[in-house]
């Protein structure tokens, strides 16, 4: 009865976690290593085991760097089943065919690079091809409900509140007369976000793997955050400019258009045009409007009072290239939600090309920006920014919003930690080094809990554990 921690431990993304018990090898995430160059090439490198030798893969939410390497897995022979909760296999058909789309696009570019660049690996990490047979194992379950999914070994997620069917994972394993619970945190959502449900409370665990990324501060509340944005079109509209908002095309870009449609007058949004420009972020958004059972209360009040989402009269989802293309005709009065949400790509950047040298224009930055990154060389006040080639003046506002992380903050990570009653034991992973460091502190400070920051590689034998 052993838990090996493999991936999300030396960095943030390539969540994953092997647990063997009762016979059984059991796959807790299997997501891609997201990054710098040299890290991600290691999506590449084989699994630490044969995956034809795995009986079952848990999902805990479609994004990438939780889901990515399926399509490897299932290349490289597994056959069982992958258990998620049902609107992540939804987000997922979009998520794995996209990535698998990048890949293929990637490679064919690499391809025509010149004999000496031949050290470049001709085939694509995946196809789309390998995506449609990776999603085909995967298997829908409900919030809330336990499942036995292997002889010895039950399931049950609850909800994590990070983005649209994201799932804290309850796992009970039966071996030899001994039972042990293992809770795996998955993303957590924040306390009080917009559209989506608070994360569960579980009170019950021997060990619990819990995730770090913002485990060393605090974001500002809904409502100054919603009073920033507010203040930020207003003054927008006097300058009679454009305002771009990179976005991120799962969760951000649904919470921007459901506050938009909340705030439609407060924030006098008549007199703009909103453009969704993401053909990734209108298929997620169809998703999102698709599963009001999942949203909170107040969410499901608003939709019911609106017949329905989207809300807003003047929002134009652009799929099609020349749809987009023509939003550069415009001069003014337009809020622009476009990808990639840091600008490192996509069809965000000609929107910059067009608006980030005119003083009248607005940017708005939503979320995490990793270094290396254009959005970063933004946040961090570049006065020259080099676009496609051209290198161009930063005139147009900058503005940084924190309050909308689809990951909670530190106070947030210690309320979910704090529901145990169990005393368990705390791995933490999934943070940068100095992060994890500083929030494993705080779990021994406040909650009085053992906490420790496994390594790669390291194995927990959770029959030992005290009960
Ligand atoms: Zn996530």
């Amino acid at each position: 009865m052993e838990l090996q921690f493999y991936g999300a431990t030396q960095r943030v993304t390539g969540s994953c976690h092997i647990l063997r018990a009762a016979g059984r090898t059991l796959l807790l995430d299997c997501g891609l290593i997201q990054g710098k160059k040299e890290e991600e090439a290691l999506n590449r490198s084989s699994f630490p085991f044969d995956p034809s030798s795995l009986d079952a893969v848990v999902l805990s939410h479609g994004h990438i760097d939780h889901s990515g390497r399926l399509p490897l897995l299932v290349k490289h022979g597994f056959r069982g089943p992958v258990y998620t909760q049902q609107a992540t296999i939804d987000l997922c058909r979009v998520l794995l065919l996209d990535s698998a789309s990048l890949a293929e696009s990637d490679a064919a570019y690499r391809r025509k690079q010149p004999e000496t660049r031949k050290d470049l690996h001709a085939e694509p990490l995946y196809t789309r091809e390998d995506a449609l047979r990776a999603l085909e194992t995967l298997s829908g379950m409900p919030y809330h409900v336990k499942k036995e999914i292997l002889p010895g070994i039950s399931v049950r997620f609850q909800d994590a509140g990070h983005i649209l069917g994201s799932a804290c994972v309850e796992v009970w394993i039966e071996e030899g007369g001994v039972t042990r619970k293992l809770v795996f945190s998955g993303d957590l959502g924040q306390y009080g976000s917009p559209i989506l449900k608070d994360p569960d409370a579980i009170d019950e665990a021997d060990a619990v793997i819990v995730e770090s990324t913002y485990g060393d501060r605090l974001h500002r509340e809904l409502p100054e955050t919603l009073a920033e944005i507010g203040g930020i079109i207003g003054s927008a509209c006097d300058r009679c400019g454009n305002i771009l908002i990179p976005a991120f095309a799962i969760g951000r870009s649904q919470e921007l258009l459901y506050l938009f449609a909340q705030n439609f007058d407060a924030w006098n949004l008549e007199r703009w045009q909103v453009f969704l420009d993401s053909p990734m972020a209108i298929e997620a958004s169809r998703i999102y409007w698709d599963y009001p059972e999942l949203y909170d209360e107040e969410a499901l009040l608003f939709r019911n009072g609106h017949k329905g989402m989207p809300l807003l009269k003047n929002l134009h989802m652009t799929s099609r290239a020349d749809q987009s293309q023509a939003i550069n005709s415009i001069r003014t009065g337009a809020i622009i939600i476009a990808g990639s949400g840091m600008c490192n790509g996509g069809r965000v950047l000609h929107h910059l090309k067009h608006n980030i040298s005119r003083p009248e224009c607005s940017v708005i930055i939503t979320g995490y920006q990793a270094e290396g990154t254009l959005g970063r060389q933004l946040v961090e006040g570049a006065e020259q920014v080099t676009i496609h080639g051209t290198s161009l003046p930063v005139r147009a506002t900058l503005h940084t919003i924190g309050g909308l992380s689809a990951h909670g903050d530190q106070d947030d990570l210690l309320r979910w930690l704090g529901g145990f009653r169990s005393n368990p034991s705390v791995y933490v992973v999934h943070g940068d080094e100095e992060v994890k460091k500083i929030f494993r502190q705080k779990i021994m400070d406040k909650l009085g809990l053992a906490a420790s920051i496994p390594q790669a590689g390291e194995i927990i034998d959770l029959a030992s554990l005290k009960k």
